[in-house]
């Protein structure tokens, strides 16, 4: 962790987002630790391009992006869905499949359409995992990564009204309901030592625990 400041009750911390799904869950994950939760989002900064070609290189540059914009501290989150049978597509270009607007039953529906196509039917055919990845940035320019991943399998037609953007067709390994089925406390429910299910809960824990 080198020199970076633990965060304490009263202090800011700027969710670099601009994802009211995302948002929502940040702000649930976060809700005991007594921070001063804003989003770039509802500061009406601009939504940085996201050039990088990985989830790591993304983070980065919506973390910094916020942080230097707002003088504060900066949490991002860039994550995405990697099916294995499209090696590892749509991964770090998750949120385009969607279009503008964005349409996440369209995206679905392209990933399930591109499995057909390779006849991928059998559940282990349409293996994919949820990634998570966090960057936490200082105005300063300091920064620290954390990850998580949430393995799965695909299924079709999606299921569930709950939860954002692909959760529907995500079955967690290990689970009889999609996270579309999951009440938000099921699908990121996070305790110490007992991360909890979904990618983003996965890497809040080792946020937690190094820097809370
Ligand atoms: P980005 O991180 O803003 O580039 O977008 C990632 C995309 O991945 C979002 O548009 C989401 O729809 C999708 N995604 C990330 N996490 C989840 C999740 O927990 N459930 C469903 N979709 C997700």
């Amino acid at each position: 962790m080198g020199d970076w400041p633990k965060l304490s009750r009263g202090d800011t911390l700027v969710l670099a987002t601009h994802n009211a799904g995302k948002l929502a869950e940040f702000r649930d994950l976060l809700k005991d630790f007594g921070l001063a939760i804003t989003s770039a989002g509802e500061l009406g900064l601009p939504e940085p391009e996201e050039t990088g070609t990985t989830f790591v290189e993304n983070a980065r540059l919506k973390a910094h992006a916020a942080a230097k914009a707002t003088g504060q501290i900066a949490l991002s989150d860039d994550s995405g869905i990697s099916v294995d049978a499209l090696e590892g597509a749509p991964g770090v270009y998750t949120a385009d499949w969607a279009g503008i607007p964005r349409d996440f039953g369209r995206a679905m529906q392209k990933v399930e359409d591109e499995l057909q196509k390779r006849g991928a039917t059998a559940p282990s055919e349409r293996r994919a995992a949820f990634n998570a990845t966090f960057c936490l940035a200082h105005p300063d320019g300091r920064d620290v990564i954390f990850t998580g991943v949430a393995p799965g399998t695909l299924v079709w037609p999606p299921r569930g009204e709950n939860g954002h953007g692909y959760d529907p067709m995500f079955l967690p390994d290990g689970q009889t309901r999609t996270f579309g089925e999951m009440s938000a406390e099921e699908k990121h429910s996070w305790a110490p030592g007992k991360p909890g299910l979904s990618h983003r809960a996965r890497a809040f824990a080792k946020f937690v625990e190094d820097i809370l």
